[in-house]
């Protein structure tokens, strides 16, 4: 790779520094597929072996619908939705509690809780994504049920005229405190 492709030539021998090199794929892990791609394309290469090595030392998450890789769980869910029209995985980690199973925030729907885990940037879907210890993941049945659920939720707001369901209860913290402004009555 490095004598082959000119741009990988500035580069430091792999084994002085394997660490340079990582750093490469996880910064630019579309460049770094081109650069593999071409050096499979130029020696037509059958054995895969060698892809293989480099996916295990960055751990490269691999689609799970076709042979792309990815250098974070995240970027492979975006993919996965873009190119293969996948749910998106949020949905596997709220159920129908509308608490947020990471910071344990209480919300008024699942919706909410989703809108929270699909936020840009969000801590707790960045946790649930990196986390060592896994999250509960639900099963295709019950996010196909909980999705139906919230359908017809939104459904009978839109006939009422809102664009999203009612909040049933106001937003509750895990210490017990009520988020947002508090409502006097
Ligand atoms: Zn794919
Ligand atoms: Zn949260």
């Amino acid at each position: 790779m490095k004598d082959r492709i000119s741009e990988c030539e500035k580069m430091p021998d792999p084994d002085d520094d394997p660490a340079c090199w990582t750093e490469f794929m996880k910064k630019n892990p579309r460049r770094w597929n081109e650069l593999v791609n071409m050096i499979m394309f130029h020696e037509s290469c059958c054995d895969s072996s060698g892809v293989k090595i480099l996916a295990h030392a960055v751990d490269l998450v691999m689609c799970s619908h076709c042979d792309a890789t990815f250098p974070s769980k995240k970027a492979c869910g975006s993919h996965a939705r873009a190119k293969h029209g996948v749910r998106c995985d949020q949905r596997y980690y709220a159920d129908g509690s509308a608490t947020c199973l990471v910071c344990a925030t209480s919300f008024s729907s699942r919706l909410r809780v989703l809108a929270h885990l699909c936020r840009k940037n969000s801590a707790c879907w960045a946790a649930v994504c990196s986390s060592k210890r896994p999250f509960r993941r639900l099963t295709d049945s019950k996010v196909a049920e909980l999705d139906a659920i919230d359908a017809a939720a939104r459904l009978a707001a839109q006939r009422e005229g809102r664009s999203t369901p009612l909040a049933l209860r106001q937003r509750r913290r895990a210490n017990g405190n009520f988020a947002g402004r508090a409502i006097l009555g």
